[in-house]
């Protein structure tokens, strides 16, 4: 088939850019390894993923927010603080929605409510009009791209070719990769733990982001259970590797009273309420975002570290900016693959996501290093931010628009 459009990977990013582009009257392949009920029935992952409001924004444009909370009133939870603490210290530098004019600084919703609502939004634009179609079931394994055009063919051997491909395939891209372009990884060495748990006390929507020593701790505030009252929170556990295996084996019980002894009882006793996900941390910065009829969004454009939250705002920004670019393009009649619009994608997505990236890679380093000068310093840097209202203000501004 011949498409104006061609989707590799049909993650909240590839549905999100197909959804956008959906009513342009642009001719779109969505090609997905999955079949179409895994998608349509996305499992629970353990992943909550916080929004800026200009996600929120984004995500109420494309339709997904209305969809999310028709299936669920209690989904999206508000972030009201952001508390940073370290060591065993009671201290912690907050980040409160009061630094800004919003009652929250952003959201929390569980990432397969996205998949779900995004799937959604893409089949029922298909509904309205037949120019968007979702190949699923097969990888793409194979990919030419040249000034002519983009050309790929799927496990079953079908070719489908189009005037621009977008890889939107992951952070380890097979598509980026085929392209030519190669990508720096930074393998953080650990491994995050996700799951649900309900907790005693109730968390006040602030999430934590606790440096303790020898391991990295987060809580991430959801609404309270509508059936039961419960207080519920999705707490996010970084160690080696091998130190997160046997707690993935722990009975539920065991495993509730080791979270609670890790929170160190400040929520009151914690259990243990989903099924418990393991993710490696690795960060992934490509080295171009296009090359001829090609271009890269979502994780696929840049994989962050999941600590500052910011991997799916990322990926709604790189679909918002290729999505406008592609838009005014076709509809001035120009080529939507003309390598100036592909260069001035790459330079607006590259600075709004680089210095968040490389920041994000230093504080990584720097949080999780053991020795006394490291855990001396990061107390230092805690207490001044803390003192120092313009960058606290400038971080609640980023994440509030
Ligand atoms: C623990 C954790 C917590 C996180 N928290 C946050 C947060 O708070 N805020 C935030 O903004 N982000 C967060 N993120 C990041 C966020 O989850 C990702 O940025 C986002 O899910 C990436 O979406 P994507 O569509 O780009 O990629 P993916 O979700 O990786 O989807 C890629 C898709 O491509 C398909 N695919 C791969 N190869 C092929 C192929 N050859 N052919 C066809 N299809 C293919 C895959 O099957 C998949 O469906 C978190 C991540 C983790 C791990």
């Amino acid at each position: 088939m011949s498409f104006d459009l061609l989707i590799s990977g049909a993650g909240p990013a590839g549905l999100c850019l197909a959804r956008a582009l959906s009513d342009t009257g642009l001719s779109i392949g969505l090609v997905e390894q999955q079949p179409l009920h895994a998608l349509q029935n996305p499992a629970f992952d353990g992943r909550e993923i916080a929004l800026t409001q200009r996600s929120a924004a984004l995500l109420r444009e494309l339709g997904l927010w209305a969809r999310i909370e028709a299936a669920d009133p209690a989904a999206f939870s508000p972030l009201r603080d952001a508390r940073v603490l370290n060591g065993a210290s009671p201290f912690a530098m907050v980040i409160g929605h009061a630094l800004t004019p919003r009652s929250e600084l952003g959201w929390l919703v569980s990432n397969h409510h996205i998949r779900r609502a995004a799937l959604a939004e893409v089949q029922a634009a298909q509904q309205r009009h037949g120019r968007l179609q979702l190949l699923c079931g097969q990888p793409v394994t194979q990919v030419h791209c040249n000034a002519e055009g983009a050309r790929v063919t799927l496990a079953d051997g079908s070719a489908h070719s189009a005037r621009l491909l977008v890889a939107a395939d992951s952070r380890f891209s097979p598509t980026r990769r085929a392209v030519g372009i190669g990508a720096t990884q930074c393998d953080f060495g650990r491994t995050m733990l996700v799951c649900q748990v309900t907790h005693e006390a109730p968390h006040e929507h602030a999430a934590w982001e606790w440096f303790d020593y020898g391991q990295t701790l987060a809580l991430l505030p959801m609404n309270d259970d509508p059936a039961t009252g419960a207080h519920r929170a999705s707490v996010v556990l970084t160690l080696p590797h091998q130190q997160i295996e046997p707690l993935l084996r722990l009975d539920e019980a065991a495993f509730s009273a080791d979270i609670t002894r890790r929170f160190d009882h400040r929520l009151g006793a914690m259990r243990l309420n989903s099924t418990r996900h393991a993710y490696p941390l690795v960060g992934v910065m490509p080295h171009r975002l296009v090359a001829p009829r090609f271009a890269c969004v979502g994780d696929a454009a840049v994989g962050m570290h999941p600590v500052t939250a910011h991997g799916f705002n990322f990926g709604l920004l790189s679909v918002d900016t290729l999505a406008h670019e592609l838009r005014a393009a076709h509809q001035a009649g120009r080529d939507i693959a003309a390598p100036e619009l592909l260069a001035r994608y790459e330079r607006r997505h590259r600075l709004a996501t680089r210095p968040l990236y490389e920041a994000t890679r230093l504080i990584a380093h720097l949080y999780t290093a053991e020795s006394l000068p490291a855990r001396l310093m990061r107390d230092a840097a805690l207490r001044l931010g803390e003192r120092f209202t313009p960058f606290k203000r400038l971080v609640a501004a980023s994440l509030t628009g």
